[in-house]
């Protein structure tokens, strides 16, 4: 991998904590931007960490956020690293994480992608399917290397109450339960790349802890059968997580107290009866969610129809999640007056929220309570830390990526600057040609 390219971020004092601090980030940085809140990354993580037996190691899924200062402050506060791309495991790297602590994951890893896990000693490529193994071990092999896989496995079993489900269904993750023990001569036949541990992944948004213990009792009774039926040895289990966040009205925040009871027992015993065995779990949205905001500002007020619209500076393209695109119904995220002092008897009304895209989809809350609005408010759509612009479609309108910045105690690091219409541009073509006289 090539030498690093990464800047140091601006700095400037900054406070969360009221209008005065909101409104100088919109002033210093511009909007819309996402602004992430490093004391609370920190706080949590070693919060969840307190939480659960030591034992559990905690991965963070790039995925969520791959923004390079947030998993500085993670890995600071104990993070390890889940990724599944050259970028974001050059990003991981450069922060000088381990290799130890670092796992590939993804279903349809490139041929570089697997050679650059071998080549960076990584912990361990999660593989996906037994062609993959066969490939891990080639890339190993050329290398002169062993490397450590861990097999995902596709469970026979379904997990109610995760809003994205893995297991009990024909996927495109993992190998399935049923035909991991008939591969077991042809697993242990690698020299190079050794099967030595299993990875479950059962879903993702679940706020239910007893579903989570419950995964988890079944993951690590399936990494033994796993063992036992193939031979592999176990140095390490990764039970996946998919830890939720309370997005929408009605839905509450995971109960970690109750989740630490339920799962921290099974963990004890299997660490008892496998005392050389890692125990992972990986984690993007529950370490990332709560602790960004995307901050906008109202350019325009209009009623149509006698609906009052704010149409303000940010939407689908930054944040298709609160947009909703893709969901079944439309559900507010939490949305917040951030500019100024809201005296507690104002009267809130319904609002929509709109962004500048020409389309209708772009409506970032529909009948949302919010005082009196005008133009220049600041907005926050709150519990935005993760899924944000690395999963929105940034290009759409030509926009491009907002700022980020965070803010690690008092004071704020500009740590991505906003697209510039010349970023957009620079890589397009065209050519003479195309314009030229037609010849006939
Ligand atoms: C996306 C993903 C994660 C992270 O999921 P969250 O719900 O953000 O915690 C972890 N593991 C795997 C395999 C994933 O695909």
């Amino acid at each position: 991998m090539n030498g690093a390219t990464w800047h140091e971020a601006q700095s400037a004092p900054a406070d969360l904590s009221g209008p005065d601090g909101w409104r100088d980030l919109a002033e210093r940085f511009g909007t819309p931007t996402y602004v992430y809140d490093g004391d609370w990354l920190a706080g949590n993580l070693h919060a969840l960490r307190a939480a659960l037996h030591p034992a559990l190691e905690v991965f963070f899924s790039l995925k969520s956020n791959p923004n390079r200062a947030v998993y500085d402050v993670l890995r600071s506060a104990g993070a390890r690293a889940e990724v599944s791309s050259l970028a974001e495991l050059r990003t991981v790297l450069d922060a000088g994480t381990d290799p130890a602590d670092v796992v590939f994951l993804g279903p349809g890893k490139s041929a570089a992608e697997i050679e650059a896990c071998v080549r960076a000693g990584l912990y361990a490529v999660v593989c996906e399917s037994l062609p993959e193994l066969a490939l891990i071990d080639d890339a190993a092999a050329r290398l002169g290397v062993r490397q450590r896989v861990l097999l995902r496995i596709n469970p026979a079993y379904s997990v109610a109450g995760s809003r994205l489900t893995m297991g009990g269904k024909p996927r495109q993750f993992g190998i399935d339960e049923a035909a991991v023990p008939p591969a077991g001569a042809l697993i242990r036949s690698y020299r190079h790349a050794v099967a030595a541990g299993v990875q479950v992944y059962m879903g993702t948004r679940i706020l239910d802890h007893e579903v989570i213990v419950k995964n988890t009792a079944y993951v690590l009774r399936l990494a033994e059968h796993v063992a036992e039926s193939t031979g592999i040895a176990l140095d390490a289990v990764d039970i996946g997580g998919g830890l939720g966040v309370a997005y929408f009205d009605g839905e509450h925040d995971l109960d970690l107290d109750a989740l630490a009871a339920g799962i921290n027992p099974l963990v004890e015993d299997f660490a008892r009866r496998h005392p050389g065995t890692r125990l992972l779990m990986e984690s993007g949205r529950y370490l990332t969610a709560p602790g960004g905001t995307y901050l906008m500002r109202v350019r325009y007020i209009k009623e149509s129809m006698g609906d009052r619209f704010a149409v303000a500076d940010g939407g689908t393209h930054h944040h298709m999640a609160a947009v909703g695109i893709g969901s079944f119904v439309k559900r507010n995220f939490p949305v917040e007056l951030l500019s100024r002092p809201v005296p507690p008897d104002a009267e809130a009304g319904p609002w929509t929220v709109a962004g500048p895209l020409c389309t209708p989809n772009d409506t970032v809350a529909k009948a949302v309570r919010l005082p009196d609005l005008a133009v220049g408010d600041l907005l926050g759509v709150r519990r935005s830390g993760a899924y944000g612009p690395s999963a929105s479609p940034a290009y759409f309108l030509s926009h491009g990526y907002p700022a980020e910045v965070l803010v690690r105690r008092g004071t704020a690091y500009l740590v991505r600057r906003r697209d510039t219409v010349d970023d957009l541009l620079s890589r397009q073509a065209t050519h003479p040609d195309l314009t030229a006289p037609a010849l006939h």
